[in-house]
């Protein structure tokens, strides 16, 4: 098949026209599939996809989510599942059952989640022409901007391509941060403050939340939704505003509950990555909570131990934040 082929398939995707629901940013169109194909085209872009299989893998859950943020249709939930799942139909795109699960995928239906999706899956693969185009980033450019140009409102076009660079630029800068930390420089020649901030965070976050595997690093948990979405955020342990290093041993991967309870001093670490719980805590009005069982319990993660976190920032945040009394 040529290129001629898939701009004409990526230009009449099937989507719920219902317009009532889906208003003229959308083209009076689900945008589904259209921002799945454009998070797909960033993976390519980042040249993660080494073989002919797109996983429905936390990271293009992330990259779908910042597209859809940035187009915010009305009174709609955003799951990459459903297109996930109804791009079969378009012809190029081909669910990749693991061995013995053909009829278990054959009779499987989306309200059944994401997570047994991915029990009965390896993945997507695309048509064999498409893969090999979507290596050349001259592809990937026309094919996007059929995307963007086809399915929404032209106040949104710079928007998304500017979103598609931000996630290009992110994931080079995630890429730059490991690098460091497995050098033996110890500063940083380059100039941080240049890198836009939405670059900045994304980049942060994508690295420490893969280097603790989504896991949070004191309580330990770790969810994902049925969408795909993680409980956990990347949280800095010397602030940015104060130390303006995003060095992933200056960062935590840490749940809601436990990002705030740590910027509020109420637990810190000691220098054998130890849980430290505050007194504070203890005292009432509060219940003995879950929290305080957690003293004395190690860090848990991350998964590479040249990523732990500076004892130098442990120690800032002991003696700057942390209410030992
Ligand atoms: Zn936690």
């Amino acid at each position: 098949m040529t290129m001629e082929h898939y701009i004409q398939r990526f230009a009449r995707l099937n989507a719920n026209k219902n317009r009532k629901m889906w208003t003229a940013v959308t083209t009076h169109r689900a945008p589904h599939k259209p921002l799945l194909l454009l998070a797909v085209l960033d993976l390519f872009a980042q040249d993660s996809l080494t073989t002919n299989l797109i996983e429905l893998s936390p990271e293009l859950v992330e990259i779908f989510d910042l597209y859809w943020h940035k187009v915010r249709p009305p009174s709609q939930r955003g799951s990459i599942l459903y297109p996930f799942y109804y791009l079969q139909s378009e012809g190029f795109w081909h669910l990749l059952p693991h061995p013995g699960q053909e009829s278990a995928l054959a009779v499987y239906r989306p309200n059944a989640g994401l997570s047994a999706l991915n029990t009965l899956i390896l993945g997507a693969t695309l048509d064999d022409d498409l893969y090999w185009l979507l290596c050349t980033s001259e592809s990937r450019h026309l094919l996007r901007t059929v995307l963007i140009d086809t399915y929404f409102a032209p106040e949104l076009h710079a928007l998304l391509l500017e979103q598609g660079a931000v996630n290009a630029a992110a994931y080079q800068y995630s890429q730059e941060l490991l690098t460091k930390a497995h050098t033996v420089l110890k500063e940083s020649t380059q100039e941080v403050n240049d890198i836009p901030p939405p670059v900045r965070d994304q980049g942060f976050r994508r690295v420490i939340v893969r280097a603790y595997d989504h896991r949070c690093a004191i309580c330990g948990v770790r969810i994902l939704t049925a969408d795909g979405h993680t409980a956990v955020a990347a949280a800095h342990i010397i602030p940015w505003s104060v130390s303006h290093n995003d060095d992933p041993r200056n960062g935590l991967a840490l749940c809601h509950l436990c990002h705030w309870t740590f910027d509020q001093g109420l637990v810190t670490f000691s220098d054998q990555y130890q849980v430290k719980t505050s007194p504070q805590l203890a005292s009432t009005p509060n219940l003995p909570g879950h929290l305080l069982t957690f003293a004395g319990r190690p860090l848990i993660g991350p998964m590479d131990e040249a990523l732990r976190p500076f004892v130098d920032s442990i120690r800032w945040h002991r003696q700057e934040v942390f209410h030992g009394r």
